[in-house]
């Protein structure tokens, strides 16, 4: 199984660039450049929410790619047409929600070239699906529950640069991760997604590993690429063995 890396940090970054696990790497507009030797290994993250933003995003892709980045992910179908106008090969993000092979077939038409399914979908589904491209899943991360306008911490628009950085606590008393953005901010799960060991279950071209808050990387990639059971007690292996109810 081939290992991908979703960044956050430009930590983060430098050290994903440096694992030779990863066929790829996803990473945010604004660390790119600092990638721009590896480019070819670059799949660009453009912010989630275009409304208020897509001009500004456009210009910024136009740079990234006279400096040689030509891959980019489309988080929404909305994407789909930015990127592709803009002449980047499109990747597909977990958000395109795809559960079925139906799904699949259809992105694949609108020429992606490869795509991440909705976390939500099931191991027996997934293994099932028509790899009409390649498909990956993702196998790591203290995933975003929730995706919003404004941020909890400061009860306004999302902090930016300022990165409040902070947690709230849920009704069970769980801490949850708060990262803001320019314009949307994430509430990330309080459990991490462990599925080292477990990779050789999942039919798929790829795995991704989707860093937030970590301050360093290397040991869960090394747990990965050694397919080793997680040595911490509290994790989850979210709905894939379950599914939604
Ligand atoms: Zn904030």
């Amino acid at each position: 199984m081939n290992l991908r890396a979703w960044i956050y940090t430009a930590g983060q970054l430098d050290e994903a660039l440096k694992c030779s696990e990863f066929e790829a790497v996803y990473v945010p507009l604004r660390l790119a450049e600092k990638a721009a030797d590896r480019a070819e290994k670059i799949i660009l993250l453009p912010p989630e929410y275009l409304a208020d933003c897509e001009e500004k995003t456009e210009k910024e892709l136009l740079r990234l790619k006279a400096l040689g980045f030509d891959k980019a992910l489309a988080h929404t179908s909305g994407h789909i047409e930015l990127l592709s106008r803009n002449g980047f090969k499109v990747c597909g993000g977990n958000r395109l929600n795809c559960t079925n092979s139906e799904s699949v077939r259809f992105f694949a038409g609108c020429g992606l070239t490869d795509i991440i399914v909705s976390p939500e979908i099931t191991i027996k589904r997934m293994n099932s699906l028509d790899m009409a491209v390649p498909i990956g899943f993702l196998a790591y991360g203290y995933l975003p529950m929730m995706l919003t306008r404004r941020c909890p911490i400061n009860d306004g628009k999302p902090c930016g640069k300022l990165r409040c950085g902070r947690q709230i606590t849920d009704r069970k008393g769980n801490k949850l991760d708060v990262i803001c953005s320019d314009n949307t901010v994430e509430i990330l799960n309080s459990d991490v997604l462990m599925l080292s060991g477990r990779l050789g279950e999942f039919h798929a071209s790829f795995a991704v590993l989707r860093f937030t808050t970590e301050k360093e990387i290397s040991g869960i990639v090394r747990s990965y690429s050694l397919n080793e059971k997680p040595d911490i007690r509290k994790y989850t292996t979210g709905l894939y063995y379950r599914g939604v109810e």
